[in-house]
């Protein structure tokens, strides 16, 4: 790997108890998984843990253990008391919650237009409003522009550990802004790309050993081979995947996906490469 490339481990933590009672579907990890494959990172483990301080606090523990370089904790960040991800964070690491001065300015500021908009009753800062200002020590607010809970960084060891509200438009917003410029730090100048081919086959089992010797010969590479159901009945998808300098990731994977293409045509499989790869 060359300068400036790193590889990236992330996991990826959604709290929340309606998540787990099936009342709301977490899609906050998808589209979370989605951005750092985007960005050249790879999601090693996403958890759902409910409102409750040991299990997220056991949760983060956990991925810190296993040395992520980029932990994103979704939901919990709000006024109300089951909000806690912030309390467990701070207990996790053993630091204490304080009020931050800029966090509690961007969550006044956030009251102050939510008022004007006449969509609250008072600016007023009250008790419950403070606590999404109050952060583990040492701690960086992220500005939060479509609700009122600032997102949270922190760093710990070489873990970056990224809090982030529950409700997609504000968790979006977020990653997509305030917390950009840390990304851009943390994932280098990493470019990601995938190419996938259609096999016409409808039996995974018969390409699986080709597949392995494959993967192992080309560890660099992400192999992934799924059934996919197309107007003609089901076939193979194999998506290969990499990351790494723009050159390195676009000559490599030219190479492999027709190498692969080779080894498949050989064993009598016909092949062709999805439109839209690149
Ligand atoms: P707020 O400041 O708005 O209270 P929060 O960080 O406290 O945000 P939660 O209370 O955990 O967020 O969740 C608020 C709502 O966001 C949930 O009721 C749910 O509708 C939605 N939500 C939370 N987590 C997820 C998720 N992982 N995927 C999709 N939606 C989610
Ligand atoms: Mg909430």
């Amino acid at each position: 790997m060359s300068e400036g490339i790193k590889n990236v481990t992330a996991e990826i933590i959604a709290v929340g108890n309606e998540l787990l009672l099936g009342i709301v579907q977490d899609t906050n990890t998808h589209w979370l998984c989605k951005q750092i494959s985007g960005l050249g990172g790879r999601v090693r483990r996403c958890a759902i843990v409910a409102d409750d301080l040991a299990m997220i606090g056991q949760a983060l523990k956990q991925a810190l253990a296993s040395g992520r370089d980029l932990i994103i904790i979704t939901g919990g960040l709000g006024p109300t008391q089951d909000d806690m991800t912030l309390e467990a964070v701070a207990q996790a690491l053993r630091k204490p919650l304080e009020e931050h001065p800029q966090a509690l300015e961007m969550v006044a500021g956030r009251y102050l237009e939510l008022y004007e908009q006449g969509r609250v009753e008072s600016p007023e800062l009250t008790a419950s409003r403070r606590k999404m200002a109050r952060l583990p020590q040492g701690a960086t607010p992220l500005p939060n522009r479509v609700g009122t809970a600032p997102g949270v960084l922190l760093r710990e060891g070489k873990s970056m550990i990224v809090a982030l509200p529950g409700v997609p438009s504000e968790m979006q917003d977020i990653f997509g802004n305030a917390l950009r410029p840390y990304l851009r730090e943390l994932f280098g100048k990493a470019f990601y790309s995938e190419v996938t081919l259609i096999v016409e086959l409808n039996d995974e089992s018969r390409i699986a050993p080709l597949l392995g010797e494959f993967q192992r010969s080309r560890p660099e590479v992400y192999i992934k081979s799924r059934p996919r159901s197309f107007e003609g009945g089901m076939k193979i998808a194999i998506t290969l995947a990499m990351s790494g300098e723009r050159v390195v990731v676009e000559d490599t994977l030219d190479r492999l996906v027709e190498d692969l293409r080779a080894r498949l045509e050989r064993e009598g499989f016909s092949t062709s490469v999805e439109a839209g790869g690149r």
